[in-house]
């Protein structure tokens, strides 16, 4: 049992405490737009309190949350008396309650004579938006009135605020009833949603939670121009009271007097029908069958559910037959015949019991929070990334904060923000350190950059760490075997100082670390082996220079032909290259200014660290592209292998002997027969300047 009750209290004094609690959340969440728990928190006491309520059904009363929807509206807004009550729906967490849906759904309507068999009952599948109901009246085509939810009956007037969105439409098209109120969500782009928040925080104005907070706190605005200012979308997914005029007489549809009379036949036929006067209707819907097919869209859509650009936090399951609609009816606040099947939560709240910093292989200091451990997106999660240290004071996130924490898909881990209201009097405040916590230098940030760096290189055994399981990755030298724990170990104990002396290591030495046995160790050195002769591109990559990524790596690895040929490169040459800037340009000539780095590369040669020269690509408009060349004599700075890499790298050839075909003859002090053969051939002559022209490299 949750924190909801105590096992010593009766089931009287839980239900009570219960509906208290939820009560007081409802209120938060509905009306203040000022959540304090979680979704899934709030889930589970509701679920606590069905529970109890199943159980003793003398303890329901008609003002329990169970029986209601939302809570009351806004005393600031006009109230809207709904003329068809907007309710909830029921929920389904696991396969078990689809199924059990099914079931119920497939008894009734057998019962009726309306369905066969229980995998035959249709559905349609939609997805749950999650953002908040409103209720838009149309009469005549125009739209006349919209409203929020409020508690199902009641809601908040908000129709000034509606005109300002871009989807509803202000009048409908085509043959539009009398009378159309259209039930659906509103809602915001994650996207935009960032964006607010950014522009927010900027203005010192309140930061919101979520998308689907930001959208309510949009629109339950008293100001429409506000409203107006705010990126806000909207969905249609059903109706409620409907009238249309037939030979001069009124015919009324009205949900609750049922829906078999209604324009069309089946929920999706309505929603086409919607669709064609002018709403906006989402296009993931889908006719299915039986528990199985809810089951098949639930799966489908859960592994898109990170590639939508706004929040759904589930998916609607609804009976297509209108008949069998009316059939199932409806209990206190929910139809039968539909059910809101959620996904796993992605937001839970937990206490941030700390911040420390963690360095990243650049040097880059992470603050990460230590939480009290919370199950959300189906993992424990026990730290989250904060970014950096502006994050830190644009979230307002402090040490003892209970915090909203977020793990969609496959995404760290991170946190949103902290719960204000919840805030304790004795919260601390991040203070980036001044020297880094494993080398102890100093931890400096550049004016114009968010991340503070520690100045340690590879001094720092923390950026040494990362460095070797970087050069280890998949990407790099593919050291397979090399994990973080063996490479801390490495580390730690002092064997291995830099790259390479990883291709020093032997078996017998690596058998003697923990957890490794001798066919680990032996498999590692085979790896180590094969690490010994990688493609070009990957070496360059495995270095680890900083803005050097795999593509510029493979550039670079084309362009040179080899190590040395990167580590001459003056900038000029080095902006040649594909995609090369200044700022990458900066950032290898500083890696290779680095005596220490010199160092590396010199060993790993040592160890017998030989790349292979990549190809270069073949068909492209290099400048030398089929050209052969000759050289003879000494050039004033580059020398004989220096000219020969900048040609190879410019897809030309070298050769030794001046024919008919050779293209150029590149001739410096002290040429010899090969510029008479150039000269009684006709083949021009060029100087180490003129190569370079020729290159483009000044
Ligand atoms: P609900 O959100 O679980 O389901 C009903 C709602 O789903 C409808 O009113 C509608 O707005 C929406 N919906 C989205 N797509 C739909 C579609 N395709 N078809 C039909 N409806 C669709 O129920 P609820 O009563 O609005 O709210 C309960 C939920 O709100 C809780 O489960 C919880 O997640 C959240 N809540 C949280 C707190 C809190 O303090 N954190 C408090 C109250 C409620």
């Amino acid at each position: 049992m949750s924190s909801g009750s105590s096992v010593a209290n009766t089931p009287a004094q839980q239900v009570d405490a219960l509906r208290t609690q939820i009560n007081e959340h409802n209120h938060r969440y509905y009306v203040l737009d000022a959540p304090l728990v979680s979704d899934a928190e709030y889930d589970r006491l509701m679920a606590e309190l069905m529970a109890i309520e199943q159980a003793h059904p003398d303890l329901i009363t008609p003002e329990s949350p169970t029986q209601r929807v939302g809570a009351q509206p806004l005393a600031a807004f006009n109230s809207v008396r709904h003329a068809v009550p907007m309710r909830s729906l029921g929920n389904a967490f696991d396969p078990d309650d689809v199924q059990a849906f099914n079931k119920r759904v497939f008894d009734t309507l057998r019962d009726a004579g309306l369905a066969k068999a229980e995998d035959a009952v249709e559905y349609v599948a939609e997805l749950k938006f999650d953002g908040l109901a409103v209720s838009l009246r149309y009469e005549g085509g125009r739209l006349v009135q919209a409203a929020t939810r409020g508690d199902g009956q009641t809601g908040e007037d908000i129709t000034s605020n509606i005109r300002t969105l871009r989807s509803v439409p202000l009048k409908l098209k085509g043959d539009y009833p009398e009378v159309l109120e259209v039930r659906g969500e509103v809602l915001m782009n994650r996207r935009d949603f960032e964006k607010l928040n950014q522009a927010q925080q900027r203005r010192g104005e309140k930061i919101f939670v979520n998308p689907r907070n930001a959208a309510a706190g949009s629109l339950r605005q008293l100001d429409p121009r506000i409203t107006a200012t705010r990126p806000l979308r909207f969905f249609a997914y059903g109706w409620g009271e409907i009238r249309i005029v037939h030979h001069g007489q009124t015919e009324m549809f009205r949900q609750e007097a049922g829906q078999a009379g209604m324009p069309r036949k089946t929920h999706a036929q309505m929603l086409d029908w919607l669709e064609a006067l002018g709403l906006p209707v989402n296009g993931a819907r889908k006719l299915v069958h039986g528990a199985e097919g809810l089951l098949a869209f639930y799966t489908e859509t859960g592994a898109g559910r990170a590639a939508l650009p706004f929040d759904i936090d589930g998916v609607v399951y609804k009976v297509n037959s209108l008949e069998a609609q009316d059939v199932l009816g409806y209990v206190a606040r929910a139809p039968r015949f539909a059910v809101a099947h959620k996904f796993p939560a992605q937001e839970e709240t937990t206490r941030l019991m700390g911040i420390e910093v963690q360095v990243g292989r650049t040097g880059a200091i992470t603050p990460v929070a230590r939480l009290q451990p919370v199950f959300v997106g189906g993992v424990t999660v026990t730290n989250a990334t904060l970014h950096n240290e502006d994050e830190i004071r644009r979230k307002d996130v402090r040490v003892g904060d209970t915090v909203v924490v977020r793990r969609a898909g496959d995404v760290i881990p991170e946190v949103v923000g902290p719960v204000l209201d919840l805030r304790p009097a004795d919260t601390s405040l991040f203070v980036m350190p001044e020297h880094c916590p494993v080398c102890g230098s100093a931890i400096e940030r550049a004016e114009d950059e968010a991340i503070s760096r520690c100045t340690g290189g590879l001094f720092c055994a923390a950026q040494r760490k990362q460095s070797l399981s970087h050069a280890a990755g998949r990407k790099a030298l593919d050291i397979e075997g090399l994990g973080e724990k063996l490479v801390d170990q490495l580390v730690d104990s002092g064997r291995v100082k830099s790259l390479a002396d990883l291709f020093t290591l032997t078996v017998i030495e690596l058998a003697a670390y923990e957890r490794m046995g001798r066919k680990s160790a032996e498999n590692l050195v085979a790896a180590l082996e094969r690490a010994r002769t990688p493609a070009l591109g990957r070496l360059l990559y495995a270095l680890g220079i900083r803005h050097v990524g795999e593509t510029t790596a493979r550039d670079l690895a084309r362009h040179f032909g080899s190590v040395d040929a990167v580590m001459a490169a003056d900038e000029a040459s080095l902006l040649q290259v594909n995609e090369v800037g200044p700022v990458v340009a900066a950032s290898i000539l500083r890696f290779f200014a680095e005596p220490h780095n010199r160092d590396v590369i010199a060993a790993l040669a040592a160890a017998g660290v030989h790349a292979d020269a990549e190809a270069a690509p073949s068909g492209t408009d290099l400048r030398l592209a089929g050209k052969t060349l000759v050289l003879t004599g000494t050039m004033p700075n580059w020398t004989r292998d220096e000219a020969t890499r900048h040609i190879l790298a410019a897809g030309g050839k070298v050769s030794g002997s001046v024919s008919r075909k050779t293209a150029y003859v590149v001739a410096g002090e002290e040429a010899g027969s090969k510029l008479a053969k150039a000269a009684e051939l006709g083949v021009p002559v060029l100087d180490e300047d003129g190569l370079k022209g020729l290159l483009g490299v000044s």
